[in-house]
């Protein structure tokens, strides 16, 4: 008589107590939809961004002496019911839907076939992440990380002071100001050269909103400074393209400059 091995046994019994739910309405998932996660019904509902305006790249928003623009994907539209699983990740001790966003930007990400190095999250500062209990963007950066089969270095970048929140400030200076050097990189020795290695493929810093973009940018510079090249990639945002704010060239080069297969570094036109 043949027994089943006992993990199947206890996975077989756990599935039964807990079937998987969508990460959107809840339901039991009698439906898999092709995003791993969600039902079909909900498929639908999710604000993705097309291809064109999936793909943000800045030129203007790094602080003076950078000059680097480069290529960040955004998954989707600030919109329900992303904006309410993004809040209820963030606010409502849910890190389950880490997963489910992470397969979001996966979907936004392949569209581009960017290949890269490995993984980073945006961190919060500590004391944030401690009064938490965890990191939003780090739960999908590992999530990510995994569904892309690429290192989760996001330990290594550190966010050194608390900041203010970005929206409290209006002029561009003095958000730029708040930021300023709030990121470093902290690798060893060894470490370092794996992650800074002689290696042309970006990595890709994870945020799960994207607001103005600086955030994004300004965790890059310690990236940059060590001559690594670096992608951005955000579950949501609700801003427009930058080819639609500063003219369609930018958004047709870094268009072209992906499916070269990289375009993390381009200078400033
Ligand atoms: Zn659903």
């Amino acid at each position: 008589m043949k027994f089943m091995d006992g993990n199947k046994v206890v996975r077989a019994g756990l599935a039964a107590l807990y079937p998987p739910r969508c990460a959107c309405c809840n339901r039991v998932l009698m439906h898999q939809s092709n995003l791993s996660g969600f039902c079909r019904g909900c498929l639908p509902r999710i604000p993705f961004r097309t291809r064109s305006q999936a793909l943000l790249g800045w030129s203007d928003f790094g602080p003076a002496g950078y000059g680097r623009s480069y290529p960040v994907v955004c998954a989707t539209w600030y919109r329900d019911p992303i904006r309410q699983m993004l809040l209820k990740l963030k606010f409502g001790d849910a890190p389950d839907l880490a997963h489910a966003l992470a397969g979001i930007l996966l979907y936004g990400w392949n569209r581009f076939g960017i290949d890269c190095r490995g993984v980073v999250a945006v961190p919060l500062h500590q004391t944030r992440e401690r009064e938490r209990g965890y990191n939003q963007a780090g739960l999908i950066a590992a999530a990510f990380a995994k569904q892309i089969d690429r290192p989760d270095w996001s330990q290594y970048l550190i966010r050194n002071r608390i900041t203010e929140r970005q929206s409290s400030l209006t002029a561009r200076e003095e958000r730029q100001a708040n930021l300023s050097g709030a990121f470093s990189l902290t690798l060893p020795g060894k470490r370092f050269e794996r992650i800074g290695g002689d290696d042309a493929r970006p990595v890709v810093l994870i945020d799960d909103v994207l607001t103005t973009g600086a955030t994004l940018t300004e965790a890059a510079i310690p990236f940059w400074r060590n001559n690594i090249p670096v992608a951005g990639l955000v579950a949501s945002s609700d801003k427009q393209t930058q080819s639609r704010l500063i003219g369609r060239n930018i958004g047709r080069r870094l268009a072209l400059q992906e499916t070269r297969g990289f375009g993390s570094t381009l200078n400033r036109p």
